[in-house]
């Protein structure tokens, strides 16, 4: 057989290993195979990556989409969704020269059900990212008992389904941080297992470091296979109460141009995050933190019927199964969240004051056939009038 020669390079074997004949008279030898691979693979990778960038919303749309299931947090919802656009443009652009945009991660800084978790949650929605969220409580120095730094980062790769490049770009939420703060020196425990050694075994994976993770859950120390996870282009979002900052500063609360770091705000913010107990390597791997305010009788109504998903849709939705139709008036309403706001809980008691309200009614009414429409007044709310209204079902004819 001829000596044959590759169509593409030129070379001739034995200077390639092997040379392919195709149709047409043409032969590839398996080196410019290789090249062409790689050359379609960067080709596919930037064509990915021109898709994510066309289809990444612009701020107001991510605004636009958090108005529909977040109530109030105005200032806060700007500057998150000004955060995440970016973060997601940082990552989705090749590096322009010697400029490298800064990881963005974010504290949010509210009082408990403010909607800080609803807030991180609903951004990985906009986006259609990955989203797991960890408990600093749980959270341990490597070697004790409790849940390691890595755990985050499995749950990440679980919401997933397992596809590391995906993972890779999600958001993670890390609640309770506040619970974490070093303590004072009149502790005199010898170690702190959960406060200053957890922050320093956050700070790797805050600034992107490359991390072994179990795969499928598995404990990191078993021997499970694990995964290598880079965290460099995922997004953290580290929520706490930090009970008393706010009324340290006893100033009015900060707008959106604050959350540029280097505004007296933020400044200010950082020293009394530093004096509650926060490391400083910890507050310097979090660019922007952000206030949410505490939610008013107004914003709870708001919250029980307007958000897409709405507590109020939700168990209508539930009767509705039943063929009834639920009502609530305006005064239900409006004593169902200053019970909320009495019991200090924020938009999270609404949910429990609910169901203790509904409770009776979610056990009678599937038994009741005859009922059609069931209305909540205020007096059912507060316990002492029986303005509850079964109609029963007219006859037909
Ligand atoms: P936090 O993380 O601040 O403690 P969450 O985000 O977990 O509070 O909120 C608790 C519950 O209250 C969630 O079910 C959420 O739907 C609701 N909620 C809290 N804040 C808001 C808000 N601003 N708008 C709509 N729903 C909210």
């Amino acid at each position: 057989m001829k000596n044959l020669q590759c169509s593409y390079c030129g070379k001739k074997e034995p200077l390639v290993k092997r040379i392919f004949g195709g149709s047409h008279q043409a032969f590839i030898c398996n080196e410019c195979i290789v090249e062409f691979f790689n050359l379609l693979e960067r080709e596919e990778e930037n064509r990915k990556q021109k898709d994510v960038r066309s289809h990444l919303p612009k701020p107001q749309e991510i605004a636009q989409f958090l108005d529909q299931y977040v109530i109030s947090q105005e200032k806060a919802k700007m500057a998150l969704s000004v955060a995440l656009y970016n973060h997601y443009k940082r990552i989705s652009y090749p590096k322009h020269h010697h400029i490298e945009l800064e990881k963005s991660n974010i504290l949010l800084l509210g009082p408990s059900g403010s909607g800080k978790t609803l807030l991180a949650k609903t951004l990985a929605r906009v986006l259609n990212v990955p989203f797991a969220m960890s408990d600093a409580t749980a959270l341990t120095e490597a070697g004790y008992v409790g849940e390691d730094v890595e755990s985050i980062l499995s749950r990440l790769l679980h919401a997933a389904s397992f596809d590391i490049e995906k993972a890779q770009k999600g958001i993670v939420y890390i609640d309770e941080i506040d619970k974490i703060a070093k303590k004072g020196e009149s502790v005199q425990s010898g170690r702190d297992i959960g406060g200053e050694g957890v922050q320093q075994g956050l700070l790797k994976i805050l600034e992107g470091a490359s991390v072994y993770v179990p795969l499928k859950g598995a404990r990191k120390n078993s021997n499970t296979e694990t995964v290598l996870f880079d965290t460099k282009d995922v997004l953290f979002i580290c929520g706490g109460a930090f009970v008393g900052i706010k009324e340290e500063r006893g100033e009015k609360r900060s707008g959106f141009l604050a959350s540029n770091p280097s505004s007296p705000t933020q400044r200010t913010l950082r020293k009394q995050l530093l004096s509650y107990g926060m490391i400083p390597e910890f507050i310097g791997r979090i660019p922007l933190i952000l206030e949410l305010e505490p939610l008013n009788l107004e914003s709870l109504v708001k919250i029980l019927k307007e958000p897409k998903d709405s507590i109020i849709a939700q168990y209508q939705y539930l009767f509705s199964l039943d063929g009834v139709k639920l009502e609530f008036t305006d005064e239900a309403l409006l004593a169902i969240a200053q019970k909320s706001l009495d019991e200090e809980l924020g938009a999270r008691g609404l949910r429990h004051i609910l169901e203790e309200i509904l409770m009776p009614l979610l056990f009678e009414i599937p038994s009741k056939e005859e009922v059609t429409q069931v209305s909540i007044t205020q007096g059912f709310v507060l316990g002492n009038s029986e303005a509850l209204i079964l109609e029963p079902r007219r006859e037909d004819g």
